[in-house]
């Protein structure tokens, strides 16, 4: 056969060839280094090195280190670590095992869970198998042999997903005795597999249906090289160190219970003294920006869930309940009660913009698997409010929100990222108020010179949104505020204002949320600070330890004069050790402990132990309440 064949921007050449794979091109080509490769684009379409190139070929050699060489890295792996799991658990089947960030899984269905334990052991058969240094081989074949095979091989989920993807072929990969359904590509030999780690086991229901069978997930990591994968585990043992789930256990802010259900959070009170700090905060924040508070009811009548849109393009997150024969729906959004607050009376172009404020409790159906601590639940209060303003306000009503944003990730000391986000497939509205509503958005954004990234089809069903992403400090990104531009619903609820010629008017309604929902802002600061709390946040300020009994007097009395100074304190007056005291201070993360020994009895002041361990000099209780003051003043 004719070759032409030619690397991207370089001239070509021709040979002629039985057949050329991938590899003897790039040889041909003057390629070194080709164990750098994961794969090749053949006339931009990924392929396996090692397969065929097409007759008239533009070839792009894909690094392992690239995302697109990564992935398919990690997906490789995910085919290794199946090979090993049926070699270790004859019985096992298998499902899927798609590549993730930063590795891959796979999930099997086993007569017993798998377990972290078995992981070593996994570990080591992959291990061998990489040694081995056992080829991919690609195969492509009629469904129907597929599927016979598979059932050969008693795996009845290969089968099931032959039979939805009813297409006349399918592709396997092969390497040593395990056979794949996978459309590839794959690395070219199990041996380029050079650094993998598995990480933990978790319970998936196959396909996400919580009515099919329970699987056992395994997560992997994997890296292009050892050293990348070292760095990335630190990380994961950082995160773990800062994990919101331990800490709110450890700190005693949170709990969930099975008995209650899953992704309900019960708030211990140190959790229910943060979450007042922040609320108030809020109040506060938003008074001062000319928001007024609002508060609408948990349950509304269906009939208006369906006017606003909700019900045909929100139902599945919704949960409803019936009283007298009458369907309620709980809110998953608080925006129809402030428009109901908005419609009550006439307004006039004078009375705009209007800013309703609501710390919204709001109920949202997540799955199951989905739902982590305070991340993910179901339900959750948000700093929700609601704009009306005139279409010539909007820019200014933006960028009010825009500012408002960067103040509040100025305070906590976030850094963030923009999105756009366009409309997604389930949307209400017309095509030009789309146009509109994100046009305004990405003026906003122009106008202050914000950098952003389109998000294509991830917009509210109502209008498209800016969403904005913090960063804590692992660099891991946070969906906190978004900020949602809405033509439709004005309409739908036939809102207006009256304008300067008496006519009457559709206003812009803005949807937004500035830390978004207040249980996720709450875990993301658990692990911004890893439960070391600034002192204008914390629970418990300062904690007032006493050597001995004959100290008690002088303790009490700092608490109390504390406490009347509005300070979080708490005194632990137990006849136990100091060191023990000490200790458990410091494990709740208190930035403040007050130990009284005679001197500072004697003498009736107090001497300040930083939670680092270093001290501060002996001080009078007023002093050290303006120590406090000042904290929270800095928002320290
Ligand atoms: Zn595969
Ligand atoms: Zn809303």
């Amino acid at each position: 056969m004719r070759y032409s064949i030619h690397l991207k921007d370089k001239p070509p050449i021709d040979m002629d060839e039985e057949s050329l794979s991938g590899i003897e091109a790039l040889k041909h080509l003057g390629v070194k280094g080709l164990e750098r490769f994961a794969a090749l684009k053949v006339n931009g379409e990924l392929r396996d090195l090692a397969g065929p190139v097409d007759p008239v070929s533009e070839l792009e050699p894909v690094s392992i280190d690239s995302e697109e060489g990564l992935e398919i890295l990690r997906h490789s792996a995910s085919h290794v670590m199946a090979e090993a799991v049926k070699k270790l658990f004859p019985g096992v089947r298998v499902t899927i095992g798609p590549a993730i960030e930063n590795g891959f899984y796979y999930d099997f269905d086993y007569e017993r869970p798998l377990r972290e334990e078995d992981l070593p052991l996994i570990e080591e058969k992959m291990q061998e198998i990489i040694e081995a240094d056992l080829p991919f081989k690609r195969e492509e074949m009629k469904s129907r042999d597929a599927i016979n095979l598979f059932k050969s091989e008693g795996e009845d989920y290969k089968v099931e997903i032959i039979e939805d993807l009813a297409a006349d072929n399918v592709s396997l990969y092969t390497q040593g005795s395990f056979t794949d359904l996978c459309r590839g590509p794959h690395l070219p030999s199990t041996g380029r597999i050079k650094a993998f780690k598995l990480i933990k086991t978790a319970g998936a229901y196959w396909r996400g249906d919580e009515k099919r069978a329970m699987l056992s997930r395994i997560y992997g990591v994997a890296f292009s090289d050892r050293k990348r994968l070292k760095e990335h585990l630190q990380r994961l043992e950082e995160a773990k160190k800062r994990d919101h789930v331990r800490l709110g256990k450890q700190l005693d802010i949170f709990s969930t219970y099975e008995e209650i259900g899953a992704g309900m959070i019960v708030w211990h009170p140190k959790g229910g003294i943060l979450r007042h700090i922040i609320e108030e905060f809020e109040i506060r924040e938003h008074l001062k920006r000319g928001y007024e508070i609002v508060k609408g009811p948990q349950i509304l009548k269906t009939d208006l869930w369906e006017k606003s849109g909700h019900f045909d393009n929100y139902r599945e997150n919704m949960y409803f309940t019936e009283i007298d024969k009458q369907s309620y729906g709980i809110k998953p959004m608080n925006c129809l009660s402030h428009m109901l607050i908005y419609r009550s009376r006439i307004r006039s172009y004078r009375d705009l913009p209007k800013r309703y404020f609501e710390l919204g409790l709001v109920h949202r159906h997540e799955r199951s698997g989905v739902l982590h601590g305070l991340a993910r639940v179901r339900e959750f209060t948000q700093d929700d409010a609601h704009i009306l303003c005139t279409p010539e306000q909007l820019d200014q009503e933006i960028k009010g929100v825009l500012d408002f944003v960067r103040d509040v990730m100025e305070i906590f000391r976030f850094e963030y990222e923009l999105e756009i986000s366009t409309r997604p497939e389930k949307s209400i509205g017309t095509d030009e108020d789309w146009d509109r509503a994100t046009r305004a958005l990405i003026k906003a954004m122009d106008d202050n010179s914000l950098e952003y990234q389109i998000n294509e089809g991830d917009g509210a069903f109502y209008g498209p949104k800016i969403d904005v992403k913090l960063k804590d400090a692992l660099d891991r990104k946070w969906q906190c505020a978004t900020i949602q531009c809405d033509f439709t619903l004005p309409e739908r609820f036939d809102l207006v204002y009256i304008d300067t010629d008496g006519q009457r008017q559709r206003p812009v309604m803005i949807h937004r949320v500035i830390l978004g929902s207040l249980e996720r802002f709450i875990g993301v600061l658990i692990e911004q600070y890893a439960g070391a709390f600034p002192v204008w946040i914390a629970p418990v300020q300062a904690c007032i330890l006493t050597v001995t009994d004959r100290n008690i007097a002088h303790g009490e009395k700092i608490l109390k004069d504390l406490m009347a100074a509005d300070i979080r304190a708490e005194g632990d007056f137990r006849n136990e050790k100091l060191g023990l005291k000490v200790r458990e201070a410091q494990l709740q993360k208190i930035p403040y402990m007050l130990i009284i020994g005679d001197k500072e009895s004697d003498k009736g002041g107090v001497t300040p132990r930083l939670r680092d361990g270093r001290n501060l000099p002996f001080m009078t209780g007023g002093e050290f309440v303006n120590l406090i003051q000042e904290d929270c003043r800095q928002r320290r």
